[in-house]
């Protein structure tokens, strides 16, 4: 099926839209993105999503072509031109095309596309037996804060795990778990959730921060703070946050079971109440 995506200002089929060579964010990956998920054909944590997306144009100085109001307009109309059901809808705004040159162009014209992903997010498998994961070093950027389209290294990662045998990766810094390649990483621990503060170091996540808030108001203990691979691997439970998987359990790190290697029931519940509430309120 040809999708019809947004492509500089305009809907058309997927197959038109095209990128010059001197776009930056093909030459210095000066782009950003955003990722939100539609069940039902509704946004899931739209307003989070825009409101992200807002801050990582600020830190890199990308002007945005659309008003928020417009950018709605298009996040509803790309589902409706797709008639998407259940999926993603994948946002990417560049600084647009100069000549090549390390310093930003003065006057620039970002580049901003939309194209739509059909997925089963609600019906994973996964989310049954959860994930596997193995621990690489966090070689990625210092400014992981900002959601830049740098997506090699995880790539890279993901490669790594599949390479051997596993679902995902897990990245350290310093003895301690940042994230997993494209999600947040949590454990529990006498049943307190446990996850990164805040920093630079970790992207910040729209499903984290809505976890956390319906954990603490399940009567959930939450801890911010660094957690160690080594606290991983002997928690009770372990889980994953992202808008492409929700609430997903990790039962392997490196090899060794968690817990009992099997989803465990914080994780369970938390899955349970986040796909209620957040779909609830999508828009
Ligand atoms: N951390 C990284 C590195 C990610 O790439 C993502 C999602 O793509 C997340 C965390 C989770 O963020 P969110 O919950 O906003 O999808």
């Amino acid at each position: 099926m040809t999708r019809i995506v947004w492509h500089k200002g305009a809907f058309m089929p997927e197959n038109e839209a095209q990128v010059s060579i001197f776009d930056r964010g093909y030459l210095f990956a000066d782009a950003i993105y955003e990722v939100t998920g539609v069940v039902g054909g509704k946004l899931v944590e739209y307003e989070g999503h825009a409101a992200r997306l807002q801050r990582s144009l600020a830190e890199l100085g990308i002007p945005c072509p659309l008003t928020p109001e417009e950018l709605l307009a298009v996040h509803r109309e790309i589902v409706a031109r797709n008639d998407l059901d259940e999926g993603l809808i994948y946002l990417q705004l560049s600084r647009g095309p100069a000549d090549r040159d390390f310093v930003f162009p003065a006057n620039p014209e970002p580049t901003l596309s939309l194209f739509t992903q059909a997925k089963r997010v609600l019906e994973n498998p996964q989310a049954g037996r959860g994930i596997s994961v193995i621990s690489l070093p966090d070689l990625r950027w210092a400014r992981r804060d900002i959601k830049t389209v740098q997506l090699l290294y995880p790539s890279m990662a993901k490669m790594q795990a599949k390479a051997a045998g596993a679902d995902d990766a897990w990245l350290t810094q310093d003895g301690t778990v940042t994230e997993a390649s494209s999600a947040t990483a949590h454990i529990v621990v006498g049943g307190t959730l446990i996850t990164r503060p805040l920093s630079n170091d970790i992207l910040h996540g729209i499903t984290r921060a809505s976890t956390l808030d319906l954990a603490r108001g399940a009567g959930i203990p939450v801890v911010e703070r660094a957690f160690t691979l080594r606290e991983a691997q002997i928690a009770d439970e372990a889980f994953i946050t992202s808008a492409t998987n929700f609430v997903l359990p990790v039962v392997s790190i490196d090899g060794a079971p968690v817990g009992d290697g099997k989803p465990g029931p914080v994780t369970r519940r938390l899955r349970e109440i986040y796909i209620a509430d957040r779909l609830s309120r999508a828009i």
